[in-house]
């Protein structure tokens, strides 16, 4: 079925929605994958051409550990292929953990008493950038539970705040949110505040299982839930980021309801998602799992990589609730942003690990399995060669559709890409990092710099880059 944005009314809950459980039902039940018909898929995928839902569940049904491994090599190729070796990082800062919401799986649920409820003042907000900062961070997503005090008003308060702290070298480039859904005219509010993407998961898209998981509050809504993205686009926020939470049904069935949801988006506003998110779930308090949907880590990777064959010109972000072992692995397969130095307990990057214990016990929303600092973070990227950016050039100069640029336009990853990157790279040498580590980044830099080939001048590079070392900032192209 193909949408426009004339034949479907986002307000009118009357329509049918864009996923049709029938369909996806179906697809995975009679799709049959066979050597022969999922190399086809994988060889589509590498030759830049989207795939379709048949594509996908041909990929997802697959059970031959041979043709599973191809797969997840065809997602390191098309990586390798296309979009080399940047990871992009960034930090999430929750700003507040009151929620009127039920979701059964999260620890800030309203019927958990025993969280410790808090919003963040502005000074504390201040004091946890001021932090952030001093660890090197330029990107921020910011989180807030679903609640009345949670205004578009305020969160585009909590944003304008974030951007005007500026500690030393340190300033905020980007700030993301991650937010309950809007209305029209409170993601207008938001958008005016200059925020990057705004990411919402539907969590489940199985309209029966997502009943079951959202008993109380706002959240309950399936549909309101499932439209956030096009009111968003409708307010001119054309940055959005989807995701579902594997773990709450059945993971292929996920897997080709965001490839429709993405489709979905193309198809009425002529731009995809910015980014897609594949959270785990992880252990919360009172958390009751259903053990037959939890994804295991080699469906887990499996799952990562069939989304870069299925997705290819989107961004993929994975979060510190996986463990360095696995962000190590699905790194190789297309991840393109990762979180560093994460803490998700409120008010704990300004303080000591001390004062973490004591206070902070029931303040966090779910277990996190990587906690290394952002430091650590760079430090192994750079050990495996990657190169890690904090670019956030696209972004502030209205280039919008980056991905789908890297994906389609020759050169367009080493001319602006690979090049924003060596130099914020460059910052955070020259501002932050450890004398090993420095020395380690400077020898990345000098590999890529020679691997820039004719797409981009070197000698202009290196310049930027001797300007760096002599003190100014915030140098892109
Ligand atoms: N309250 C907003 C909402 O629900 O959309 C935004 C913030 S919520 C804190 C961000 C995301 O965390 C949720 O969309 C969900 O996917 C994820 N999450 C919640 N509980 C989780 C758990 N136990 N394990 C992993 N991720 C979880
Ligand atoms: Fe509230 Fe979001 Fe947690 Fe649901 S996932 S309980 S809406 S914070």
């Amino acid at each position: 079925m193909q949408f426009t944005p004339e034949k479907y009314n986002i307000e009118d809950k009357s329509q049918h929605s864009f996923i049709d459980v029938k369909e996806i039902d179906q697809l995975l039940e009679n799709t049959h994958s066979t050597a022969e018909n999922v190399r086809a898929v994988i060889a589509k995928s590498l030759n830049k051409e989207r795939l379709n839902l048949q594509d996908t569940a041909i990929l997802v049904n697959t059970k031959d550990p041979v043709l599973i491994e191809e797969i997840k090599q065809g997602a390191r190729t098309l990586k390798e292929k296309v979009y080399g070796n940047r990871i992009v990082l960034f930090a999430p800062l929750y700003i507040g953990n009151k929620c009127v919401n039920n979701c059964e799986y999260c620890g800030f649920k309203a019927s958990n008493t025993e969280a410790i409820r808090k919003t963040l003042s502005d000074e504390e907000i201040v004091t946890e950038v001021e932090a952030l900062e001093d660890n090197g961070q330029k990107r921020l997503i910011l989180v807030y539970g679903e609640h009345p005090q949670y205004t578009p008003e305020y969160i585009a308060h909590t944003v304008n705040l974030v951007y005007s702290v500026k500690k030393g070298a340190g300033e905020i480039r980007r700030v993301n949110i991650n937010a309950a859904p809007l209305d029209i005219e409170g993601f207008k509010t938001i958008k005016d505040s200059g925020i990057g993407t705004y990411q919402v998961f539907q969590e489940t898209y199985h309209p029966e299982a997502y009943k079951k998981y959202h008993l109380g509050g706002h959240k309950k809504d399936y549909h309101k839930r499932l439209t956030a993205l096009d009111r968003a686009m409708e307010a001119g926020i054309d940055d959005v980021g989807i995701g579902a939470l594997f773990g709450l049904y059945d993971w292929r069935f996920e897997v080709l309801a965001l490839v429709r949801h993405t489709n979905h988006l193309e198809a009425c506003y002529n731009v995809g998602p910015h980014t897609i998110s594949f959270p785990r779930l992880q252990d919360a308090a009172m958390i009751n799992k259903e053990d037959k949907y939890i994804v295991s880590d080699e469906d887990f990777t499996r799952l990562v990589a069939i989304l870069r064959l299925a997705v290819p010109y989107t961004g993929m972000i994975l979060t510190a609730r996986e463990s360095k072992e696995i962000r190590k692995e699905v790194l190789r397969y297309g991840v393109s942003q990762i979180d560093g130095g994460t803490k998700i307990e409120l008010g704990n990057y300004s303080q000591d690990e001390s004062q973490f214990e004591a206070q902070n016990l029931n303040k966090e929303q779910f277990k996190i399995n990587d906690d290394r600092s952002l430091a650590d973070v760079i430090d192994e990227l750079l050990d495996d060669s990657y190169l890690p950016s904090f670019c956030t050039a696209c972004y502030r100069l209205g280039r919008t559709g980056e991905h789908f640029m890297e994906f389609s336009v020759p050169g367009f990853i080493k001319r602006y890409c690979s090049a924003n990157a060596i130099l914020t790279l460059a910052e955070y040498i020259m501002d932050y990092a450890e004398p090993s580590t420095a020395k380690k980044g400077w020898e990345v830099i000098a590999k890529q710099l020679n691997d820039l080939g004719d797409y981009q001048r070197v000698d202009e590079i290196e310049e930027r880059i001797e300007r760096i070392k002599n003190g100014e900032r915030d140098l892109y192209f």
